[in-house]
């Protein structure tokens, strides 16, 4: 029996700590003050994986792109790739499809513009993508999404359907040369766990032993991980915690930052165990569609 090929994706919404959405809930301008002593982070995880020979897909938001320039073409220099994560940090609910059509090409055009690069990859805000903007994507000509949440978030995601698709990896579909990237999780006991990074690896707490259990039994048998965060998560600096944010908001927002490099590590390492490649969402697109259309059909 042939050993097929595993990858693994590493990615981070390149947004700003006042686009975190218990933070934009407080008004315009909520903690924005704050914004540039918490983007370190960005820094500091593209670092860690550079330290692995990693390079990250990086989804860019054109509000922050604007504002970081120089370092995210320092960061494209150094071979981490530039994608799309909209225009401002807005849920697509509350987005008519041609808004949602307008905003995408002014972002996309910008982001090339500010980067001097193609863009062919999107996620939404909060992976809040459904089929019909799905289909706008691939009008506007991008290559691939990575919206698709399989297990239960926020009230915005999990309405990506992807039946009409073709299975090509564990979570990858594809419809002719479009791809669908969803975000890794873990089935048990029926439920689908999240293993995927942001705020379930990090606010594992005393459970991490277990998650890293099933992040160590999903590399055995699956043939795609994709891990994702966001520049606060990893900074040095503590993120401020407005009094009116409700306890689990503040939880979310301080809880599990001094450890997460050293899970993000132990992750890394289960994966090189697994023989996972680390590969960019472009590199990975191109080698999915010289392969064809045939499904391999891993389990989900
Ligand atoms: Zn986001």
């Amino acid at each position: 029996m042939s050993e097929s090929k595993k990858y693994a994706v590493f990615t981070i919404d390149v947004e700003a700590f006042s686009d975190t959405g218990c933070i934009s809930a407080l008004g315009k301008n909520a903690c924005s003050d704050a914004d540039s002593c918490l983007m370190d982070g960005l820094e500091r995880y593209l670092s860690l994986l550079e330290w692995h020979g990693i390079r990250s897909t990086m989804f860019a938001l054109a509000s922050t792109a604007k504002k970081l320039g120089d370092k995210l073409r320092e960061y494209v220099r150094r071979g981490h790739e530039p994608a799309l994560h909209g225009l401002n940090h807005t849920s697509l609910d509350s987005m008519d499809n041609e808004r949602f059509r307008e905003e995408t090409v002014a972002a996309k055009a910008l982001l090339e513009k500010e980067l001097g690069t193609d863009i062919n990859g999107y996620r939404a805000p909060f992976f809040s993508l459904d089929n019909e903007k799905l289909e706008i994507l691939n009008e506007l000509g991008f290559s691939y999404d990575s919206s698709r949440m399989a297990y239960p978030g926020s009230d915005h995601n999990g309405k990506l359907d992807v039946s009409g698709f073709d299975k090509v990896l564990c979570e990858a579909y594809r419809r002719g040369d479009f791809f669908e990237y969803g975000i890794s999780h873990k089935k048990f006991f029926g439920m689908n766990v999240p293993i995927s990074g942001g705020g379930y690896i990090r606010l594992s707490g005393p459970g991490w032993g277990a998650v890293r259990s099933m992040i160590e039994s999903y590399a055995k048998t699956e043939d795609l991980y994709i891990f994702y965060l966001h520049p606060f998560e990893l900074s040095q600096n503590t993120p401020p915690c407005p009094r009116e944010l409700a306890a689990h908001d503040k939880y979310y927002l301080r809880h599990g930052l001094r450890d997460y490099c050293a899970k993000i590590e132990a992750i890394i390492d289960i994966l090189k165990r697994h023989g996972f490649e680390f590969i960019t969402f472009d590199a990975l697109t191109r080698i999915l569609k010289q392969k064809g259309g045939t499904p391999c059909g891993s389990s989900s």
